[in-house]
């Protein structure tokens, strides 16, 4: 027998649990021992030798493997020494330690951000509600649900109210379920048949209930299925996605400069074969940046640890990226433009001047009635120790009749309520039944006016309502119909024939960093756009104080947006910076409208209809504070304090990453491309090779890639936020970066090619070593300093030279190390170099200078340019 078919108060006594009540704490603590926390299992961490496994699987791992392969067989065929196979067997070692201890750390940074949003859950313990986080409830715990919530765990209803629960996580039935109370005849034959059952995951859509947990953690359906929940993939970035295509063809590149290396050795210097291999080889390693996917990888769990900084929790890693580079952020008024702090300023009744409040000091009868009427359509609560609770529209109306000392409470002793229609934001009303003293029934509704079933307008009602809103005042009314029975017809038939009898106009003052956000995103290309329940006019005058609504904009009403085409609306859609009285499914169409212009869409979202344009949106946007659990279930990103200007934040933070992974593609790839170039021209020559492949790998995996992960820290660009966002469509390469690559390569190889050349043929003493040497200190010195004018912008100064500790702190030791093999003997020996004579010193120091000062110059005459076109365009503003 199955819970679906016992009734509640019979599981309720198997768990001796009062369902008025809820558990004690002794009880709760024996159910712990018992039942464990209630969390789903992680997924076990993967073991550290298949991630060895994998790293050595890598591409660049077989390769460096099988030059291994052909040093040993060299040593043993040979007279060649062992210490080839020794050397460059430690670099692959080293790589796999260090992307393996990169990767951790940055794994494990990551899963403390995870802990940041643990969801929490209404129960009633010791007799009194209180809120914890879900993992701490146990089976037996009574738990209270309402529209938005996620169900936390398993159970069997006690009381549900208009209840319905979207369950397809389970069922994959999109369409949400009716629950009732009721227990069932016979056990049900699935999940989507158990009417009076909850489920830990799905989500409640509409309606309030409450049930007793009967399950938790992995003991739950959807812990059942957890495995296979925790198996899905990650996601990589637009960039990642790039990169890995770079990757690709650079290996390709390599590979075949690699084949074309070894036939020019064998064939055309009959070279030995095995030589002439191990060349190719090295040539094929050189020409792989080893590093970049960990740097990558660094460089966002950096943004996600910055953007939490800043209160805005990623909760999926591509959010970092795409938040950067967004064009429009589509946001909701009220609570994230607004405090979300309103206060009722206006009160009008029918044939009556308008009320300030603040004058208002003896209630008439009328006021009285509209008062007490109010106060009995009204959800919210503030509790005898002063916590608020309900929304804040709401909480106003508590609030006015807190001065006038009415309470709810004492309202409903004489309206006992019966029923509830709850608020929504597609019909923007609710509604209650009440019994009334003299034994009739009275529905009250309260909500946007213009929703209001009326029998009669009442006259002056839209002078009134206009004048509100054009102060900015949101607007509420609440009317009222009465029956001789008890009503039994659907809501939407006794919501009709109403009779107005009040208006309130509420303020709800604009955050005060907002206005300053709105001008930021202006300047940073990005149009800032309101969206808004409220009517339009208040809409309109809001938008305006803060900057939203400027000359050229327009505003537009929901309903004025269901009468334009996908195909107007598509073709218009950049004139809109107001959307009022919109519903859920607007927002779609919005999202839709702008993605059609390949524009990228951040879009906010609170409520439980909100999470369909969230997951549409390039980036959805829920609110930590008032954001229901479903809306955060389906966001990318959440805010904790729910302000718009953290979302400008966190576009910034979102910039400096993307800038930071362009930055260290310039810094490694442009290095790669030297080693290509050098090889091929060297083997040609008939050189032999200048570098061998120790050499390269050092360079690549120490020298350049210590440093190479801390760019992912270097703090962002001035005029980062004074620049338009990066088009979905636009390469890597767009900006110059292909031409500063391409001129950086051509510097290192003139650089290395020419100090070889001179040590090797036209000092005195020269000789092969003594080329290899100094093209070594070049090449690998030279590269590792060139991060400071990579890393910035802006030309560099003190400030910019010292602003990134870790960055200074790997510089050193990656210049330790290479001075380190060039002086030290026997790492002298392992790596193949030699003492440098006076005269090669003198011309070894200032080329390694050669390439920084030819990037700086670079910089200077880029700066110069922009600056000048900067100026043009603000001389086109002028005119
Ligand atoms: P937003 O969150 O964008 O400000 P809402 O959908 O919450 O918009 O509100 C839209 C309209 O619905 C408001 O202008 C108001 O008239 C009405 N309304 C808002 N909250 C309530 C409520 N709790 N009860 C009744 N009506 C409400
Ligand atoms: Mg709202």
């Amino acid at each position: 027998m199955t819970h679906a078919t016992r009734s509640g108060s019979d599981i309720c006594r198997e768990y001796q649990v009062d369902p008025q009540q809820g558990l004690s704490e002794a009880q709760v603590d024996k159910q712990r021992t018992i039942a464990g926390t209630n969390e789903l299992a992680a997924a076990p961490p993967i073991p550290l030798w298949r991630k060895v496994i994998q790293q050595l699987t890598d591409i660049t791992s077989i390769i460096l493997l099988i030059a291994t392969g052909i040093a040993a067989y060299l040593a043993i065929t040979s007279d060649s020494s062992w210490l080839k196979v020794i050397v460059i067997g430690a670099i692959i070692v080293l790589n796999v330690v260090i992307t393996l201890f990169q990767e951790h750390h940055a794994e494990k940074a990551l899963a403390a951000l995870q802990d940041l949003h643990v969801p929490t859950v209404t129960v009633l313990r010791e007799g009194t509600k209180t809120t914890l986080p879900a993992p701490e409830l146990v089976p037996g715990d009574i738990v209270l649900l309402t529209a938005g919530n996620s169900v936390p765990a398993d159970g069997r209803l006690l009381t549900a109210q208009n209840l319905t629960i979207d369950e397809a996580i389970l069922t994959g039935e999109s369409e949400a379920i009716s629950k009732q109370t009721e227990t069932l005849a016979a056990d049900p034959d699935s999940i989507g048949d158990s009417f009076n059952l909850v489920f830990s995951g799905t989500a409640v859509t509409q309606g309030n209930g409450s049930f007793v947990v009967t399950a938790t953690g992995m003991h739950t359906e959807l812990g059942k299925i957890a495995t296979l929940l925790n198996k899905t993939k990650k996601q990589k970035t637009l960039l990642q996605q790039r990169l890995s295509q770079l990757a690709l063809r650079l290996t390709t590149i390599a590979l075949i400069a690699g084949v074309l290396i070894f036939l020019l050795n064998f064939f055309l210097y009959q070279d030995n074969m095995a030589d002439s291999l191990l060349i190719g080889i090295s040539l094929a390693v050189a020409a792989v940046p080893e590093t970049l996917p960990v740097i990558v990888t660094l460089s966002l769990t950096h943004g996600v640890r910055k953007m939490a900084q800043r209160r805005a929790i990623i909760r999926r890693m591509t959010a970092v990226e795409t938040i950067g580079n967004v064009n429009v952020i589509a946001s909701d008024k009220t609570g994230t433009l607004t405090q979300n702090k309103m206060t009722i300023t206006r009160f009008w009744q029918p044939e009556q001047p308008v009320q300030k409040i603040d004058d208002l000091n003896e209630l008439t009868p009328e006021q009285q009635q509209a008062f007490t009427y109010m106060g009995l359509a009204t959800n919210a609560e503030v509790t005898d120790d002063g916590e608020s609770h309900g929304d804040a529209t709401e909480l106003a109306i508590v609030h006015l009749l807190e001065k006038f000392n009415l309470h709810r409470r004492d309202f409903e002793k004489d309206y006992p309520r019966l029923d509830e229609d709850p608020f929504d934001s597609t019909k923007k009303t609710m509604a209650t039944l009440h019994e009334m003293p003299d034994g009739h029934y009275v529905v009250i509704v309260k909500g946007a006016i213009d929703r209001l079933q009326l029998a009669q307008q009442p006259k002056e009602m839209m002078q009134v309502h206009d004048d509100f809103a054009a102060n900015a005042l949101r607007i509420l009314g609440i009317a009222y119909r009465e029956f001789p029975t008890k009503p039994t017809a659907d809501w939407v038939e006794i919501e009709q024939e109403l009779t107005l009898v009040g208006l309130i106009g509420l303020i709800d003052p604009p955050r005060p960093e907002v206005p300053a956000a709105i001008a930021k995103a202006h300047a940073a290309g990005i149009k800032p756009v309101m969206i808004t329940g409220d009517h339009l006019a208040t809409a309109k005058a809001i938008a305006s104080d803060i900057g939203i609504l400027q000359a050229g904009d327009q505003a537009i009403s929901g309903a004025e947006l269901r009468q334009l085409s996908d195909r107007e609306l598509k073709d218009n859609i950049a004139d809109y910076s107001v959307f009022a009285r919109v519903s859920p499914e607007d927002k779609l169409r919005i999202i839709t409208a702008w993605q059609a212009n390949g524009a990228t869409i951040a879009m906010t979202g609170d409520g439980v209809n909100d999470a369909p344009a969230l997951k549409a949106a390039d980036v959805g946007i829920a609110m930590g504070i008032t954001g229901t659990d479903v809306s955060k279930n389906a966001a990318d990103m959440i805010l904790t304090d729910d302000n718009f200007a953290t979302i400008l934040d966190a576009v910034e933070e979102g910039r400096t990453v993307y800038h930071n992974i362009l930055k260290a593609i310039e810094f490694l790839v442009g290095v790669n491309f030297a080693q290509i170039f050098l090889m091929l021209i060297s083997v040609s020559l008939g050189w032999g090779t200048i570098l061998i492949a120790e050499q390269l790998l050092l360079i690549n995996v120490l020298a350049d890639g210590l440093p190479g992960f801390y760019i992912g820290y270097e703090p962002g660009d001035r005029d980062n936020m004074q620049q338009p966002p990066v088009s979905k469509n636009r390469s890597l390469f767009a900006d110059g970066l292909g031409w500063r690559l391409g001129l950086r390569a051509l510097v290192f190889t003139l650089l290395v090619g020419g100090v070889y050349y001179l040590g090797r043929f036209s000092l005195t003493g020269g000789s092969q070593e003594q080329g290899m040497t100094m093209a070594f200190l070049v090449l690998a010195l030279g590269s590792v300093i060139d991060v400071y004018p990579i890393k910035t912008h802006q030309m560099l100064s003190w400030r910019t030279l010292k602003h990134n500790r870790p960055l200074n702190i790997s510089v050193t030791i990656a210049i330790s190390l290479v001075l380190a093999t060039a002086f030290v003997p026997w790492l002298q020996q392992a790596f193949a170099l030699t003492n440098l004579s006076t005269s090669a010193w003198w011309i070894t120091v200032p080329a390694i200078f050669g390439s920084v000062i030819c990037l700086e110059i670079t910089k200077y005459f880029r700066l110069k340019r922009k600056q000048r076109t900067a100026q043009s365009s603000a001389d086109y503003d002028l005119d």
